[in-house]
C-alpha cells in the first residue's frame, strides 16, 4: 500500500505517512486503493481481530507480529469493562458508544493506537530523531494524545487548546496530565485559529530546521494523520457485524450512518468503510450551530466566512473541517482541482464544489440539543452527551429509513453543566458538584477517569498567542 497526497502525485509508504502526518505540499495522505473485504470472513472476529485485519491491509510494511503488538498495547485494560465499543439498541437506532477509553471520548479509539504505530514506523525507517507531536485540539484530541503518548520513549507532545473553547472538565483533564514528555498551552483564539497556526508551523521550513537541530522531527496526532483514520474504520465493521450477530440485520443488508461531525475524520472513516465493502446507504453528517458543513452539502458552497459560535458541543465548534479534503478527493481524484479549492478556502474563506456531493446533512441548534438530551433520557433512561444529541436530533429530522448507526462520541460526564441543565438540574460554579449532581439526577455512576481528576491539583494554565507559539515550543524543547 502507498499513500498519496490529495494535492500532487507525491506518495509515500505507510510508515512514512504515519511519521510525517501531512504531505509537504500541504495535502493529506490518502490510501492509493481500497480492496473490498469479504464480510462473511469477519463474522466471528472480535474487536482486536478486526483491528489486526484492517491494519494488515493498510500498514503493509509492518510485520504481522508488529501489528499484533500494536493492537494488544492499544486495546488493553485502558478500556472499561463495558467493552471497547459497545452497542445500545433503541428500535431502528443503534448507538455505538465510543467513549469507554481512558479519556471518555472517541478520540481514544485511534489515539491509543497511534503512538504504537509511530514507534514501529520509527523503527522501520531507522529514524534516530525523536518525534515531536504538535496537536491542536477542540477539546478531546488533546487529552487523548497526552494519555496515549504519556512516557512513550522517543516522543514528545505539545497540545494547544483554545483558551475559552473547551468544557471545564476537558480543561481539567489536560491540566492534570502527568508525564515529562508532555506540554499543554492555552491558545488565545478559537479552534480554527489553533488548527491553522499548527498547520502553518508544519509548512514553515525555518521552524522545521529549528526543531531538527534540537534532535526532533515534527509529526501530527490530529486526524490529518492517516494513523488516526485507519483505526476508526475498524469500529464501523465491528458495529455492523455485531448487528448481524445480534440478529438485527442480515449479512449484506444495508444500514445508514449518522455521525456528529467537526473535522470530518469520524464520518470519513465511515466512507472508507463503505469503500472496503461495508453496505452503507445514507451518510448523515450532523453539525451543531456551526453548520458550515450542512450549508456545504445543501448548496455546494463551502463558506467559512462567519463567526465561530461557542456551543454545548465544543469538540464540533469548527469552521475549517480538515478531512473534508479527503472526502472531496475520493469524489473527484483531481489534484489540481483540490489544490485550487483549498487555496481558495485559505485565501478567500470560500469555495464552490462542482457537484456530486452524496451526503445528507443537517444541524441541531442549542435548544434542540438540550431538548434531545432531556427526551432521550425521559423516554429511554439513557444519558447522552451534547455531541451525541446533535446526531440523534439530526436523525429525527431526516426520518430513519432503515437500521441507522448513531455514533456516540463522548461521555455525558465530560459536559456536566450542559447535560445537567438539559435534565432540569441547576449547575453551580463547582464542576465537581455538578458531576455529582448529574450522577444523582441520572442514576448513573461517575466514570473513574472523571473521579481521578480530583486526585491532584491542575497545573497553572499557560497562555500563548499564535505569534508566540514557535518561541514557546523551542523554549520547552531547550529546557
Ligand atoms: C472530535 C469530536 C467530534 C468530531 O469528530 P470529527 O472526526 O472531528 O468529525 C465529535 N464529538 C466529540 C465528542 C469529539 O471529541
Amino acid at each position: 500500500m502507498r499513500y498519496k497526497s490529495t494535492r500532487s502525485g507525491h506518495n509515500v509508504s505507510p510508515a512514512q505517512a504515519v511519521l510525517q502526518g501531512i504531505s509537504p505540499d500541504g495535502g493529506l495522505f490518502v490510501p492509493l486503493q481500497f480492496e473490498e473485504i469479504a464480510l462473511k470472513e469477519l463474522i466471528h472476529d472480535d474487536y482486536k481481530a478486526l483491528a489486526r485485519h484492517m491494519f494488515s491491509l493498510f500498514f503493509t510494511d509492518f510485520s504481522e507480529e508488529a501489528i499484533a503488538g500494536v493492537v494488544e498495547s492499544a486495546y488493553d485494560d485502558k478500556f472499561d469493562k463495558a467493552g471497547i465499543a459497545p452497542l445500545k439498541l433503541f428500535g431502528d437506532r443503534a448507538v455505538l458508544e465510543l467513549f469507554h477509553g481512558p479519556t471518555l471520548a472517541f478520540k481514544d479509539m485511534a489515539l491509543s493506537v497511534l503512538p504504537h504505530l509511530m514507534k514501529e514506523a520509527q523503527r522501520l525507517k531507522t529514524q534516530a530523531e525523536d518525534i515531536l507531536i504538535l496537536t491542536a485540539t477542540s477539546g478531546d484530541t488533546g487529552k487523548a494524545a497526552l494519555e496515549g503518548f504519556k512516557d512513550v520513549p522517543g516522543t514528545r507532545v505539545i497540545v494547544f487548546y483554545p483558551m475559552d473553547g473547551v468544557s471545564s472538565v476537558q480543561e481539567r483533564q489536560m491540566l492534570t496530565q502527568q508525564g515529562d514528555n508532555l506540554k499543554v498551552f492555552a491558545l488565545k483564539g478559537n479552534f480554527d485559529d489553533a488548527q491553522t497556526a499548527v498547520k502553518n508551523l508544519f509548512s514553515d521550513p525555518g521552524f522545521q530546521e529549528a526543531v531538527r537541530s534540537r534532535g526532533s522531527t515534527l509529526s501530527s496526532a490530529n486526524s490529518i494523520n492517516i494513523g488516526r483514520l485507519i483505526p476508526q474504520v475498524v469500529y464501523y465493521f465491528h458495529a455492523y457485524l455485531e448487528l448481524v450477530r445480534q440478529g438485527k440485520i442480515d449479512l449484506g443488508e444495508a444500514i445508514d450512518l449518522c455521525v456528529p461531525t467537526g473535522n470530518f475524520g469520524n464520518i470519513l472513516a465511515g466512507v472508507y468503510a463503505k469503500k472496503l465493502g461495508l453496505p452503507i446507504t445514507r451518510f448523515i453528517c450532523a453539525s451543531n450551530q456551526n453548520h458550515v458543513l450542512t450549508d456545504f452539502f445543501t448548496s455546494g458552497v463551502y463558506d467559512a466566512r462567519r463567526e465561530l459560535l461557542r456551543t454545548s458541543s465544543p469538540s464540533m465548534d469548527i469552521l475549517v473541517s480538515s478531512n473534508l479534503e479527503r472526502y472531496l478527493y475520493a469524489l473527484k481524484p483531481d489534484e489540481q482541482l483540490i489544490r485550487q479549492k483549498m487555496q481558495a478556502l485559505k485565501t478567500e474563506g470560500v469555495f464552490t464544489w462542482p457537484g456530486g456531493l452524496d451526503m445528507i446533512a443537517g444541524f441541531a441548534d442549542e435548544e434542540e440539543v438540550s431538548r434531545t438530551i432531556y427526551q432521550v433520557f425521559a423516554q429511554h433512561h439513557y444519558l447522552i452527551d451534547p455531541h451525541t444529541a446533535v446526531a440523534w436530533q439530526v436523525l429525527d429530522k431526516n426520518k430513519p429509513e432503515r437500521m441507522t448507526l448513531i455514533i456516540s462520541t463522548a461521555s455525558a460526564f465530560k459536559f456536566p453543566e450542559q447535560v445537567l441543565q438539559a435534565l432540569g438540574g441547576t449547575p453551580t460554579e463547582d464542576t465537581r458538584e455538578n458531576i455529582e449532581q448529574l450522577a444523582r439526577v441520572s442514576g448513573t455512576p461517575v466514570p473513574h477517569p472523571i473521579k481521578d481528576l480530583w486526585e491532584r491539583e491542575p497545573f497553572q494554565r499557560q497562555v500563548v498567542d499564535a505569534e508566540a507559539m514557535q518561541e514557546a515550543i523551542l523554549r520547552w524543547l531547550d529546557e
